[in-house]
């Protein structure tokens, strides 16, 4: 295993030219500055240093993008899936070849430790490898004669399509939703966040590397009040997948309103983990704290709830207190550390912010509830007790490694609290009592539920919330179903009647 030191080292090659040569955009496989000129100045959490400017772009070079993938569709749409399998196939292979770097700059870049990056990378790989496979059948669609006609459905792909990432993963995130889209035959126009640009741009130059046509994968970096909102506003663009905050989505949906925009919205959680008394409860354990302290916490299906039933609520919870307390919070590129620093200073103030309500509102802080202090945006992993369901603490996203308790007696009460919050993007229910988990889960408010698991991702299987947490799904054909049409076409089968006017 590589050192911190070994790993620093690394990372400075690599980041080597993106201090000298910034990040500019990516449009019809030409390099361009944002045509007003402005950049803005991207800097790493973990010591608030400079990492390298980014072209700060707006409308009109929303518009050559968005230009761009126009231009590049009928071409990509007809070139065939097998070739197009067979691109997405270098794409994943050039991923895991450049894995390293790409873990290494997305840790400095977001904070996130390296032991989960470096599999996100390879992770990316798979996402390319899987609708690359499926590539050949996206166009498949039904037979449905009837009594006169030959009725048969097909696919196309919609068209060009804008993808707005967030910060948090983002390298991952980007292949989840750029390689379906490549896959049906769209092209793209990415606009990924601004507050971690660097693993987009590597994407983009594993993809022209790769073979893909200049044009088809498009990327315009900047702020979502200007590039994002252009994009979702942009004639030319057919459907937005958006990855971010519900409030955002909702803001999108706006946007698009007047160029009638289809999308697809995978937005906040405030996710309920519910252990009975019946559970394995050590398997729990292990599940509940994985699933809220991984990823820093910055992540949609985190566990950001615990429901936990009285009768084990005192032991379960001294449990949880002592392996909180010995997760280890440090350098991303440590490979020891299981907690980096949060994304940015906004984002440090707002978690660090609930510290004070969970207290104003009464819970007990049974662990962490401060941060780090020094330099970079670290906070201690921090778990609130007593809390109830309709604590502010209980009730919106934190997003951060803070894991809020509540304790319940019935089954009736634990559905009514983990179903009390305006999210349903996952729920995770630990119980041995089968008629249980079917009962509960049928009514669990949330779009994916695990039962006596932690999040575990099947690529075929749907991904996507309910309530404020998103709307439609992808995963396996459920992405299909978003970046392509539905076509019917009815074929007579002999001389049927057909009615007369005017004669
Ligand atoms: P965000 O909504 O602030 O930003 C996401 C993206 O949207 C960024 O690229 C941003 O520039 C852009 N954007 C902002 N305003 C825009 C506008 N008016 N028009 C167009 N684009 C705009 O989200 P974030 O803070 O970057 O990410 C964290 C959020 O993402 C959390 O709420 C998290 O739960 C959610 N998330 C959800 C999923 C999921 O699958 N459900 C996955 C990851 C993250």
């Amino acid at each position: 295993m590589t050192t911190l030191e070994q790993n620093l080292e690394k990372l400075s090659g690599y980041l080597a030219r993106f201090r000298e040569q910034g990040i500019p955009n990516r449009i019809g496989g030409e390099d361009r500055p944002a045509m007003s000129g402005a950049t803005f100045d991207n800097h790493s959490p973990v010591d608030e240093s400079f990492i390298c400017t980014v072209a700060r772009s707006g409308a009109a070079d929303i518009d050559a993008a968005a230009q761009a993938a126009r231009a590049a569709f009928p071409a990509w749409r007809d070139f065939g899936a097998e070739n197009r399998k067979k691109i997405l196939h270098r794409i994943a292979d050039r991923i895991v070849a450049r894995a390293d770097e790409i873990a290494m700059a997305e840790c400095w870049d977001t904070g996130q430790a390296f032991r989960f990056m470096s599999k996100a990378a390879l992770r990316g790989a798979e996402n390319f490898r899987f609708f690359g496979d499926r590539a050949p059948s996206a166009r498949d669609g039904q037979a449905l004669p009837s009594p006169t006609l030959m009725n048969i459905t097909t696919r196309v792909p919609i068209g060009p399509v804008g993808i707005i990432t967030p910060w948090n993963t983002p390298f991952m995130l980007s292949t989840w939703k750029i390689a379906p889209a490549l896959a049906a035959g769209c092209t793209v126009v990415h606009k990924p966040a601004e507050f971690s640009p660097l693993t987009a741009r590597i994407l983009m130059e594993i993809a022209e590397e790769a073979g893909l046509p200049a044009g088809v994968w498009n990327l315009v970096n900047g702020f979502g009040e200007d590039a994002g909102k252009a994009l979702t506003e942009h004639p030319a663009i057919r459907a937005i997948a958006f990855v971010g905050e519900s409030k955002t989505g909702s803001m999108i949906m706006k946007q698009g309103a007047d160029t009638l925009k289809r999308v697809h919205f995978e937005l906040g959680g405030k996710n309920p983990v519910i252990v009975f008394d019946d559970a394995d409860l050590d398997r729990a354990l292990d599940a509940a704290i994985f699933m809220i302290y991984s990823l820093n916490g910055e992540r949609c299906t985190s566990s950001s709830r615990l429901l936990v039933q009285e009768t084990i609520a005192d032991e379960f919870q001294k449990k949880l207190v002592e392996r909180v307390n010995r997760i280890k919070v440090g350098h991303p590129l440590d490979p020891a550390t299981e907690i980096g620093p949060l994304i940015h200073k906004t984002h440090f103030d707002k978690v660090t912010s609930y510290f004070d309500v969970a207290r104003k509102d009464g819970a007990t802080i049974a662990a962490g509830g401060e941060a780090v202090g020094g330099e970079g945006y670290f906070v201690k992993p921090t778990l609130f007790t007593g809390a109830r369901a309709d604590m502010r603490i209980a009730q919106e996203e934190i997003f951060g490694p803070v894991l809020t308790a509540i304790t319940f007696k019935t089954e009736d009460e634990a559905l009514d609290i983990a179903n009390s919050v305006e999210y349903g993007l996952t729920g995770y229910v630990w119980t041995n009592d089968l008629t249980r988990a079917l009962r509960f889960t049928d009514k669990l408010e949330a779009g994916m539920i695990w039962v006596n698991s932690e999040n575990v991702r099947h690529l075929p299987t749907p991904f996507g919330g309910v309530k404020a947490s998103g709307i439609g799904r992808d995963g396996g054909d459920w992405s299909f179903e978003f970046y392509m049409e539905q076509k019917h076409i009815g074929l007579a089968t002999g001389r049927h009647h057909i009615p007369q006017l005017g004669k």
